[in-house]
This record gives C-alpha cells, structure tokens and sequence, in this order.
C-alpha cells in the first residue's frame, strides 16, 4: 500500500509541540503530532506555573496542558499516543517509525522531543521512585512539610530547589560532590546563607535507605571516604536533565550533551526539513514559554519549506 506524505509530523506534546501543532494547523498544514512516552511533558509533573505571561493567578502545568492539547485540537491537529523510536531522514521523504513497527512518512519533521530528569542510577534510588524520592521538589516538596529532607546538584536548579524545600522543611541536606557548587553565584548565597540548608561538601549519595518508604541516605565523603547516615524522608535529584534525542542521533547534528543543534536564530537541523525546537535543543533557558516560542518558530520555518519546495 502506498504511504501517504504528511505535510508535517510533529515528534512531542510539551508547550514546543503543541504550540507548533497550532501553528502549522492555523497554516493549513494539517500536523500529526506523536505525544510520546510522557503526553503533555514535564510540565504534567509540574504544579503551579507561575511565570508563562497571561495567566496573573498562575495555572496547574497538567491543565496548560490540557488546554495547548485542546486549541492544537481545535484546529485539526492528528494526535496520536505514540513513540517514536526510529527515523530514517535519506529524504527528501522522511520516514518515522513508531514503537510498534508502523512506518510514516513527511515533507517536514519538528522534533519536540523535550528532556528528561538524570537520576543517579543507584538501584535503591529505583526502587523508592514515588516513595519519597523525586526529581522535581516543585511537584513533591509538599509531601515532606516539616520533615527532614535531602538533595543533590550543585547546579541552579539544586539551588532553587533546596531554596524552595527550606521553606517547608527544618531540614534539608544539599548534598554536592565537589567542593565548589556550579549555580550561579546569587543562587548559591541563598542557599549558604540559610540556616535551614546544610551543604555536605565532596559528598555523595550511595543508598537511600527504607523499604516501603525513604528513612535516610547513606553518604561518603569522596575526599576522606567517610561514610555515614542521614535520617531524611524525602529526598531529591536535581542533577540535571537529559535530551530526548536518542533516535536522531545518526542524522542530526548535536553537541556533546546530545542537544539538537539547529542554526542560530532559526529551528534549522542540519537536514532540511527536519526542525527541532524546545528542551530537546535549548540546554540553556529550558522555560515553557521559551520552548513555545521556539515551536511557533520550528512551525513557521517548515510552513516556509513547503512553500519553497512548492508543496504547499
Ligand atoms: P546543571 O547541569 O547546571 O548542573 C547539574 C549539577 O548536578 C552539577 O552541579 C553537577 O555537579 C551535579 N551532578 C551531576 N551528576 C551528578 C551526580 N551523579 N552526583 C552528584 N552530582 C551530580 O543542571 P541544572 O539543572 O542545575 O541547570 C541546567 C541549566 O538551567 C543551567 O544552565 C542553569 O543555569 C539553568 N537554570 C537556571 C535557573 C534560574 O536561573 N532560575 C533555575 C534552574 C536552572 P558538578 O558541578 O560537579 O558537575
């Protein structure tokens, strides 16, 4: 059976996607839009956004979900709950695969991929997924009002984050595994000059201890190899975030972190007809707002494509 060729396929359903599903369908470009592993991004585990401009009250991230999903939906966006796992951009075709073998085929692609939260990779860190450990304090801090709690990073997103559980815990352990943190220096004398925040210097995390729930963490000083134990129930990874480009690796350009790199001031991969746009190419700003504007963009240069290849 012959394929049929999208117009424009868009990979992800975060703010970049949604709003570049918008776009292109307004610019009669009827999208089809592949949600992925985690529908709506990592704003569905987000509570409170306070900062996306228009909303003076602040709105639940799941609901700005929902609500981008539905205006992309207004305009005959094609949604499908889907992974995309394989693509193959020889062009000037491009074809993707799903998860489950089945192939499409477009003109162009917005890759809208997001990132993703890095976890330390300890099998106890695993097993209390949800049960006290988390990647996102903003989400979860609640849970732990006035308990101890811990945290590593020594980024700013450590920092906001430690900043953010001193206001609910008496407690919070920031554990950083060098002696200097990598945060931005007003970020770090929030956090050094609470006397709520303990920073343990050179330390890092081995166990997270407690079987149905966290009850502590077991940590060493890398420096003198000092174990030792720190009763915390909830405790928090804030080490970064990882892009979502693994299927793109063999086609496009990106740097050593693994972020899309697209032409500076456009969403241009180094395939055309292949954009990218959000977290999955933005190692810096990382904001919804930020990774909408650039999906309105990855939608107004594959509009510009289609009409320069006369196909739309
Ligand atoms: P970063 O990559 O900046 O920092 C990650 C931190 O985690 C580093 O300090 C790193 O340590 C530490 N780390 C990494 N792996 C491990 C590990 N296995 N064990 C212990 N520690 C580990 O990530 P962020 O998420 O903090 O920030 C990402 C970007 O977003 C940055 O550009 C940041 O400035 C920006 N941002 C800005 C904010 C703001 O301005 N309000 C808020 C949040 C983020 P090491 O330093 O030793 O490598």
């Amino acid at each position: 059976m012959e394929q049929k060729i999208h117009h424009t396929i868009i990979i992800g359903s975060g703010p970049a996607g949604y709003t570049a599903a918008i776009y292109a369908a307004r610019a009669n470009m009827h999208p089809l839009l592949f949600t992925g592993v985690e529908p709506g991004g990592q704003l569905m585990i987000t509570t409170e956004v306070e900062n996306y401009p228009g909303y003076p009250e602040g709105v639940q991230g799941p609901k700005m979900m929902d609500d981008l999903q539905k205006q992309a939906e207004r305009f005959q966006t094609e949604i499908k709950f889907e992974v995309i796992t394989k693509v193959d951009f020889t062009g000037p075709v491009h074809k993707i695969w799903t998860e489950s073998g089945e192939e499409f085929q477009a003109h162009t692609i917005i890759i809208s991929t997001g990132a993703s939260a890095k976890w330390l990779g300890l099998e106890s860190e695993n097993k209390l997924k949800n049960r006290g450990v988390s990647a996102c304090a903003v989400c979860d801090g609640f849970f732990f009002k006035g308990l101890p709690v811990g945290i590593v990073g020594a980024g700013d997103t450590a920092a906001e984050e430690a900043s953010y559980l001193a206001k609910l815990s008496p407690e919070v352990h920031l554990l950083v595994r060098r002696d200097v943190m990598r945060a931005s220096k007003i970020m770090q004398e929030r956090v050094l000059n609470n006397p709520k925040i303990k920073v343990h210097w050179n330390t890092e995390a081995i166990e997270i201890i407690g079987e149905e729930e966290v009850e502590a963490v077991r940590i060493i000083n890398n420096k003198t190899n000092e174990e030792s134990t720190i009763a915390v129930k909830g405790f928090f990874i804030a080490i970064g975030h990882q892009p979502n480009s693994a299927p793109f690796v063999n086609w496009l350009d990106m740097d050593d972190q693994g972020y899309i790199r697209t032409v500076p001031g456009t969403s241009k991969t180094n395939v055309p007809g292949v954009f990218a746009s959000g977290d999955v190419q933005d190692r810096i700003y990382r904001q919804a707002v930020t990774a909408a504007g650039s999906g309105c963009m990855a939608a107004l240069d594959a509009e510009r494509y289609l009409v320069a290849n006369g196909i739309l």
